[in-house]
C-alpha cells in the first residue's frame, strides 16, 4: 500500500516496533520524518539515436505527457507518508492518549497543528471579555426587561475569573453559562406534584382542594376542565365548584364541561363511581362559602379532589381581590393556582405580581397565603413570548405547575424547561 521507495522506513519501524514493545509514538514518527524525503525520480533524457523528427505547434503526444507528469507520484508518495505514520501512531498509542501525542508533535506537522493550538486556551475570563456578548444576550432578551440585565450581570460574576475550557469561546461559554441560568430558573426546588399529593389527602380522609384565580378571559375554567380531566384518567374522582357567582354563563360553561367529561369516563368504567360533579348555587352569592360548602360535600362523599372556579378579576380591583383573599382565608385550600395566558407576555408577569401582592395585602392571616405555583395557558399561540413563563417564575418563584397547548381535553403539558430556554436563545 505504500510506494516502494517507503519500503526501507516501513521496515526500520516494523523492526523497532518487534524489538521494543515501548517505543513511543513521537519515535515513530521522527523514524518517518526524518527518513529522507523520497524525490521523485529522475526520467532520464535518453539520447535518441539517430535524428528525431521535430514536433511543432507544442504538440505532446499522450506517452510524453505521462513521462513528464511527477505530479500525482508526489501526491501519492506523501499521502502514503500519512497513512503509515497514523497507522504507526494509533498502533503504538493504544494504552497512550492517541490525541496527546499529536499534540506534542504539532511543531513538526507545522500549519496543520497550529489551527489545534489555536482552538486551545487557558485564559481566565474578565469582564470585559464578556461584556460585548452580554450586551447581545441583554438585547436579545430584552423583552424580559425586569430580569435580563440582572440574569446577564449574575451570569458576569459567575464567570468572572473562570478560566476558559479547552475548544471554548467567551461567547459559547457565556451562551452556555446563561442558558443553564434559564433552566435553573425555569426548575424552581419546590416541585407540586399534584397526584402524589392527592393521595396524601386521601390518606386523610379528605379531599385535596386546588383554587384558580386569574383575569378574565385567560383561560381558568378551560384549563380547569383539563385538570379535572387529567385526575379522572389518574382514577380520582372530582368536585367541579363553581365560584364564578359573577359572569353570566360561568356555571353553564362548568356544567357542559362536567357532563362531557362525566360521558367521557361513566361510572361503568370506574366501578360504579361518578369520576365528575358539579357543586353550583347559580349566581350572586358568597363565593367562600359556596367554596366551603363544596368541601364538606367532596368530603361527606369520599371525593379524592375539589376544583373551585372563581371570578376573574383584574389584579388592581380591591374590593374583588379582597373577596379572593377571603375565600383562601375560609378554606385554605391545598394549592392556590394562578392562571395567566402566556400570549401577552410581561403583562401576563404584571398580573401575578399584583395577584401575590393584593393576597398579601388583603389577607386578615398573620401569614397570608399567597400563589403556590401557575398554569400558563395558550402556549400554543405564541412565539416569542415564551420568555413569560421565564419571568414569572424568577420573579415569584413559583413552579409552572402546567402548560396550556390548545382548546380539547388533552392540550395540557407540563413545563419542558429545556425547550423553552432553546427557543429562548434562538428568538
Ligand atoms: P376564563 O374566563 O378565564 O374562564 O377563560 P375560558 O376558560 O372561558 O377561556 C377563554 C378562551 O380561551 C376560550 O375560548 C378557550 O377555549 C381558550 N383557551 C383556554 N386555554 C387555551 C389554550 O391553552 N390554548 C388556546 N389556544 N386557547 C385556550
Amino acid at each position: 500500500m505504500w510506494p516502494t521507495h517507503w519500503a526501507a522506513e516501513v521496515d526500520c519501524i516494523n523492526a523497532a516496533l518487534s524489538n521494543r514493545q515501548n517505543i513511543s509514538s513521537i519515535e515513530c514518527c521522527v523514524l518517518i520524518f526524518n527518513s529522507k524525503s523520497p524525490k521523485p525520480k529522475k526520467i532520464k533524457d535518453k539520447k535518441p539515436k539517430g535524428k528525431e523528427p521535430r514536433t511543432w505547434k507544442f504538440q505532446v503526444s499522450a506517452a510524453e505527457a505521462k513521462t513528464l507528469d511527477y505530479s500525482s507520484q508526489i501526491i501519492s508518495t506523501n499521502n502514503n507518508a500519512f497513512v503509515i505514520l497514523y497507522q504507526k501512531l494509533r498502533l503504538q498509542t493504544q494504552k497512550n492518549n492517541f490525541f496527546n501525542s499529536i499534540l506534542l508533535f504539532r511543531g513538526r506537522l507545522g500549519g496543520m497543528f497550529s489551527m489545534l493550538r489555536g482552538l486551545v486556551s487557558s485564559k481566565s475570563l474578565t469582564r470585559e471579555d464578556m461584556e460585548s456578548i452580554l450586551e447581545k444576550m441583554k438585547d436579545h432578551l430584552n423583552w424580559m426587561s425586569q430580569i435580563s440585565s440582572q440574569l446577564c450581570d449574575s451570569v458576569a460574576v459567575k464567570l468572572e475569573g473562570k478560566v476558559l475550557g479547552t475548544f471554548s469561546t467567551v461567547s459559547s461559554t457565556v451562551k452556555q453559562a446563561l442558558q443553564d441560568s434559564l433552566v435553573q430558573i425555569l426548575q424552581p426546588k419546590r416541585r407540586v406534584d399534584i397526584l402524589r399529593d392527592v393521595m396524601e389527602a386521601q390518606k386523610q380522609c379528605r379531599p385535596f382542594v386546588i383554587t384558580f384565580c386569574g383575569v378574565n378571559g385567560v383561560g381558568k375554567s378551560t384549563n380547569l376542565a383539563k385538570i379535572c380531566f387529567w385526575l379522572v384518567e389518574n382514577d380520582f374522582s372530582v368536585l367541579v365548584a363553581a365560584c364564578d357567582t359573577f359572569r353570566a354563563g360561568a356555571v353553564e360553561q362548568l356544567r357542559t364541561h362536567t357532563r362531557r367529561l362525566s360521558a367521557l369516563h361513566p361510572p361503568d368504567q370506574h366501578g360504579g363511581r361518578n369520576m365528575v360533579q358539579l357543586y353550583e348555587r347559580g349566581y350572586g352569592k358568597d363565593a367562600a362559602g359556596i367554596a366551603l360548602e363544596a368541601i364538606n360535600f367532596a368530603r361527606e362523599q369520599g371525593l379524592d379532589v375539589v376544583l373551585v372556579d372563581t371570578a376573574g378579576r383584574m389584579q388592581d380591583n380591591g374590593p374583588l381581590m379582597g373577596a379572593l383573599a377571603k375565600l383562601i382565608a375560609v378554606n385554605m385550600p391545598d394549592l392556590v393556582l394562578f392562571v395567566g395566558e402566556a400570549l401577552v407576555g410581561n403583562e401576563a408577569v404584571d398580573q401575578l405580581v399584583k395577584f401575590n401582592k393584593s393576597l398579601a395585602d388583603h389577607s386578615q392571616l398573620q401569614k397570608p397565603r399567597l400563589i403556590d405555583g401557575i398554569v400558563l395557558t395558550k402556549f400554543d399561540t405564541i412565539d416569542d413570548k415564551v420568555g413569560a413563563a421565564v419571568s414569572m417564575t424568577y420573579i415569584t418563584g413559583q413552579p409552572i405547575v402546567f402548560v396550556g397547548t390548545g382548546q380539547t381535553y388533552h392540550d395540557l403539558r407540563n413545563l419542558n424547561a429545556r425547550a423553552i430556554v432553546h427557543a429562548l436563545m434562538k428568538a
